[in-house]
């Protein structure tokens, strides 16, 4: 399994290197690979932040800087040409900041232009380069690529010759295995575009001496230092939080009508409560069940119920019975939202019976019913509040923690003194100090220090999922396929906690909540506290969304676990974190690649998975793979087994980081449906 672990890696070549490179070559066009590293983004600026202040030491001309994802793959250079093509074509010579690999791609993309290597591949053991094409890098530390255009001497001639031909190839073809083309033939076509003379180089030795182990064992130990800490895995996207972070939560003005599904939460639907043409006010339950796992929904608006009919839903593709009422504009309340004045003497049965009745879901998008978890058949010791919102994007948590602290502490209080527990912890990001600053104060200001403690964490994707949560606030592991209560812990989210604060000391249910609306195509992007049912579009509309070109995607919820919506018309439900609408990638997931073995989705999967795995036993033709992946023990269609795809946590790292693109995340749903059906 070690192999599996490496990828390409390189370093900038040595200053006095790059120095004679460029002493007679100016008007420079400069292109950087943005992966393999795009998670570490330090990575790559630090580079360019080294390689600039030397070209402009050096009195160069810059013309332009294009940072592409795997440059090693030319599909990434075909889609982003008509972007620098004018700088290109202003620049005399070009430098490419990558692994050999990449630099062999520009190469091959740039036939009539002189390229130069500013880097060297650092050597590791495995497979070298994440191209979905012919170039290979032989990781040698020694890059010849600039000397020689761009077309490696070392894995394109059989002799791994570096100072020119043997002279034994005959018409192109290598003199050892005739169906090769001789490397050096190739070199030789190629030296045309360049002035530079290479045969009049001094004698180049194959420098395997100059591996500097120290450079790249640092590196290496920088780069595994970041993935452990906190926890295995996980991943660094960029965060895009500024875009909302110092926007205060504005009210949505008021919809004229809502469509509430009777499905918001995990567990059974609800029967409606109402019929068409009945009137209903602010508050009034208009869904409920029997069963166990559910809550109830209630109306958001004052006014008359239009219809009760099946209509799209943004987590159930096929739909849900959905209450459409029409406001009526008078937002009068119903007479069971009143406040209780002496909320504290109530017994925690009564507790939770508000916290059912009220219709409290999880609102970190889960949308588990919350009173089920404080009604656990095992014993509880520790209470946590999740206050990560470690998804890119979204800010409702944060601007909620900064602006009502209070509230989510008394929630806090609210949900300990249900679970009896003296001491509970409130965790988040370091990435938010004006939310830590808000709930410290709090805090301290309702002496509640020896009770409530905040567990600050290091940024990391996903700190916020609660495996990882109770691992680090608890040192506790949260069995494969237990759950939380199964060590003793809950964890809530902080907005649920704000929400029970308000349904048990204000008798309000839970009928509107904090969504951020970002991203690139959103000009007005703001946090919004918006009535459940409002539709999505209206919202959309008000905030700026540039749809027109149909150049967009909506996802609801954040980047990485939120979910893509193909319509605009369906309403805001209890779990909806965010609305994100980006533009369409520019490189899009598809199953038509191959999985090349790089690594790095077994690298980032914090549940310490082999999701590469996954892909093939679903996606190879071979019989022999599914029966080698058999044999491997790893068990993975097994949900008892440690490497068993029902393990999954559905986080996305996978499919954030893999170097192929691939839908990982839909293929482990279908893995985990097989395992499923396996097992029963
Ligand atoms: S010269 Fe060595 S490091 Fe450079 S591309 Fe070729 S094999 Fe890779
Ligand atoms: S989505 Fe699943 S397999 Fe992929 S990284 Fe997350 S937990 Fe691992
Ligand atoms: S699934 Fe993607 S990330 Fe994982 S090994 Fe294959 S190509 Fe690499």
């Amino acid at each position: 399994m070690e192999k599996l672990l490496d990828y390409t890696k390189y370093k900038l070549k040595p200053k006095e290197e790059i120095v004679e490179l460029i002493k007679d070559k100016d008007n420079l066009f400069v292109f950087v690979c943005g992966k393999c590293y795009k998670e570490f983004a330090s990575v790559i600026p630090e580079d360019c932040k080294e390689l600039y202040p030397i070209l402009k030491e050096n009195g160069k001309n810059v013309v332009e800087c294009e940072t592409i994802d795997f440059l090693c793959n030319r599909h990434h250079l075909d889609i982003r040409k008509s972007g620098f093509q004018d700088g290109l074509k202003k620049s005399d010579n070009v430098l490419v900041l990558s692994c050999g690999v990449g630099i062999q791609t520009v190469a091959n993309f740039l036939e009539d232009k002189p390229v130069y290597a500013v880097a060297d591949t650092i050597p590791q053991e495995g497979q070298h380069g994440i191209a979905l094409y012919n170039n290979k890098c032989a990781g040698c530390a020694t890059c010849f690529l600039t000397a020689t255009q761009g077309i490696c001497p070392i894995t394109n001639c059989t002799k791994e010759l570096v100072n020119g031909p043997c002279g034994g190839a005959k018409n192109g073809k290598c003199e050892v295995s005739k169906d090769k083309d001789c490397g050096w033939e190739k070199i030789n076509q190629r030296l045309k575009v360049t002035e530079f003379n290479f045969w009049e180089l001094p004698v180049q030795f194959h420098k395997y001496n100059r591996v500097n182990f120290k450079i790249s064992n640092k590196y290496n130990t920088a780069v595994r230092e970041k993935r452990s800490r906190n926890f295995y895995g996980g991943v660094y996207p960029f965060e895009n939080k500024e875009y909302t972070s110092e926007k205060p939560i504005q009210q949505f003005p008021e919809p004229e009508t809502v469509e509430i599904p009777l499905s918001q939460h995990t567990g059974a639907v609800c029967e409606s409560l109402v019929k068409v043409g009945d009137v209903v006010k602010v508050g009034q339950k208009i869904g409920d069940s029997k069963s166990f796992i559910s809550a109830p929904v209630h109306s958001s608006v004052s006014g008359k119920v239009t219809a009760i009919e099946t209509k799209p839903h943004p987590v159930i593709p096929s739909g849900v019975t959905t209450i459409t009422i029409k406001a009526d504009g008078k937002n009068e309340y119903h007479e069971s939202v009143k406040a209780n004045k002496e909320y504290e003497k109530l017994s925690k049965d009564n507790l939770i019976d508000i916290i059912r009745d009220k219709g409290i879901v999880g609102l970190g998008g889960a949308q588990f019913p919350t009173y089920v978890k404080f009604k656990s058949p095992k014993p509880i010791d520790t209470l946590i509040l999740n206050g990560c919102e470690c998804e890119p994007y979204v800010t409702a948590d944060d601007r909620l923690m900064i602006e009502h602290p209070e509230e989510i502490v008394g929630g806090m209080k609210i949900l300990m003194k249900i679970l009896g527990l003296q001491k509970g912890y409130i965790a988040i990001e370091t990435n938010k100090p004006q939310a830590i600053e808000a709930v410290k104060k709090t805090i301290n200001n309702l002496n509640l220090t020896s009770a409530i403690e905040i567990a600050e964490l290091p940024t990391k994707y996903p700190q916020g999922s609660e495996r990882m949560l109770i691992k680090k606030v608890t040192g506790k592991d949260v069995p494969l396929g237990g759950l939380p209560l199964d060590v003793g812990v809950v964890v809530n989210n902080v907005g649920t906690s704000f929400a029970v604060y308000n349904a048990v000391v204000n008798g309000l249910p839970l009928i509107k909540r904090i969504v951020t609306v970002t991203g690139e195509k959103i000009k007005n992007k703001l946090n919004l506290e918006v009535k459940i049912g409002t539709p999505v579009s209206e919202i959309l509309d008000y905030c700026g969304a540039d749809l027109k070109d149909g150049d967009y995607v909506l996802k609801m919820g954040g980047p990485m676990m939120g979910l893509l919506q193909k319509s605009l018309e369906v309403p805001v439900i209890k779990g909806t974190t965010s609305l994100l609408v980006t533009k369409k990638p520019d490189i899009k997931l598809s199953s038509e690649r191959s999985c090349i073995k790089c690594g790095r989705c077994v690298d980032v999967c914090p549940m310490e998975l082999y999701p590469l795995y996954y892909w093939y036993y679903k996606n190879s033709k071979s019989q022999n793979v599914k029966a080698e992946l058999d044999n491997t023990g790893l068990d993975i269609l097994n949900s008892k087994s440690k490497h068993g795809a029902t393990n999954c946590i559905e986080c996305g790292c996978c499919e954030y980081i893999c170097s192929s693109k691939l839908p990982l995340i839909d293929n482990i749903k279908e893995m985990k449906k097989e395992a499923r059906e396996v097992k029963s």
